[in-house]
């Protein structure tokens, strides 16, 4: 009896051994099978989030985008009024409220991202108006890049939202000089003013010629520096530079300044005769192999001839201070067969007085240069662009357009700001 229970029991054993033993493999099958489906299911999901937060980012991104515009174009619109700097005199500007400008066939508006403060601006000040350029009251500013908030009918290649520089000027195309080629002299030169403002308006004939894209990368406040730099550029390219000449340049104002980093980056050995610390920083900084720090002009043409050799003078003198001293200074600068350029421009009614025999004899080529074309803007643009230009050095100062006062106030002090980039 016993014998057969044992077996029973050894029986039974084996069965529930069998049966755990299966139910076990069973249950590590579907464990398994579980954990590969959590698996997929989670690899699954992580796309899914993944794609969503993709799309969803480029939702949002294009949301602002859209919102910006329709800001922008809001602030246009449902203002009538902005703020703006009224010229009304010598040193009397005024922030004022004024209308919104409005777009007319083939202009444009622009939002005014920076506006930068110049010389010419400087001396407009000081004198309370300049016979070509602006007769008060006027609105005041001439350097600046913005965004296009509102496109005239007709005005083809632009739309809301573009980053663009907008030149002061644009010639008039049927003129004598136009059609020779001598653009910056039109007898219908159009100039635009209106700059340190919220927004500015856009003539048909600026925004045609004159008014140039500006690249995601380059900042509005460099590709505001367009216009200055085409003055220079146009300076230093009607001396008849080569790589390698000697190029002294008298005055160390922005544009002596921007001249002489033109001429370092085309390779020529640039020496800057300047006057304040300041400056001599700044010339160093943007390329000069020598500085001259003097107020004396004799001392200026010894120093300057004794940095050539046999002290034979420079290649080429560039003036930019408007100076007749400083004119007659750069004369005795260059050596036989030197090019001087008469770039600053000086007070109407004054003359000078020079040496004719060392002219004639040494056979000196005079030259005077004004303003700039349609062409060199877009140099100056490339150039700004291209990086190598150091534009940022140009731009020493930011300052509200409530401030603009005390900047040409203190721009009148001779501080060693070059440009402030006014923010409206
Ligand atoms: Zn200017
Ligand atoms: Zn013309």
């Amino acid at each position: 009896m016993a014998g057969t229970v044992k077996a029973a029991i050894l029986r039974g054993r084996k069965t529930v051994e069998t049966v755990v033993e299966e139910g076990r493999k069973k249950a590590e099958k579907v464990v398994e099978g579980g954990l590969n489906t959590v698996d997929t299911v989670v690899e699954v999901s992580f796309n899914t989030v993944e794609t969503v937060m993709v799309e969803g980012r480029k939702k949002v991104e294009s949301a602002v985008s859209l919102g910006r515009k329709t800001v922008e174009h809001a602030l246009l619109h449902d203002r009538s009024t902005m703020q703006a700097a009224v010229l009304h005199g010598r040193e009397d500007i005024r922030i004022e409220s004024v209308p919104v400008p409005e777009a007319g066939p083939g202009e444009l508006v622009l939002s005014v991202d920076a506006a930068l403060t110049c010389g010419t601006d400087l001396k407009v000040f000081r004198r309370g108006y300049h016979a070509r350029m602006i007769v008060p009251p006027a609105l005041f500013g001439h350097e600046m890049a913005g965004t296009v908030v509102e496109v005239g009918e007709g005005a083809g290649g632009f739309a809301p939202g573009d980053r663009v520089v907008a030149l002061n000027s644009a010639p008039c195309g049927q003129c004598y000089f136009c059609a020779h080629g001598q653009e910056n002299l039109c007898d219908d030169l159009l100039f635009n003013n209106g700059a340190y403002a919220e927004f500015i308006r856009i003539p048909a004939r600026i925004v045609a010629k004159n008014t140039l894209h500006v690249l995601e990368h380059v900042p509005l406040e460099h590709a505001a520096l367009t216009e200055p730099l085409a003055c220079a550029v146009h300076g230093f390219e009607d001396s008849n530079p080569h790589p390698g000449d000697t190029v002294a340049v008298i005055g160390g104002g922005p544009l002596g300044l921007m001249i002489l980093h033109v001429a370092a980056l085309y390779g020529c050995q640039v020496i800057a005769i300047v006057k304040h610390d300041g400056q001599v920083e700044a010339a160093r900084q943007l390329g000069a192999a020598h500085v001259v720090q003097t107020s004396s002009i004799r001392k200026a043409i010894r120093d300057t001839r004794a940095l050539t050799e046999k002290n034979r003078g420079v290649d080429i003198a560039i003036e930019a201070v408007g100076m007749p001293e400083a004119w007659q200074e750069a004369v005795e600068l260059v050596r036989k067969g030197g090019t001087v350029n008469f770039f600053g421009g000086c007070a109407l009614g004054t003359h000078v007085t020079l040496d004719t025999n060392r002219i004639h004899y040494s056979d000196i080529t005079l030259r005077a240069t004004f303003h700039h074309t349609p062409a060199i803007c877009r140099t100056a643009l490339d150039l700004i662009t291209g990086g190598r230009f150091q534009a940022g050095a140009f731009i020493t100062g930011h300052a509200h357009l409530y401030e603009l006062n005390r900047v040409f106030e203190k721009l009148m002090n001779r501080s060693s700001e070059i440009k402030t980039a006014i923010v409206p």
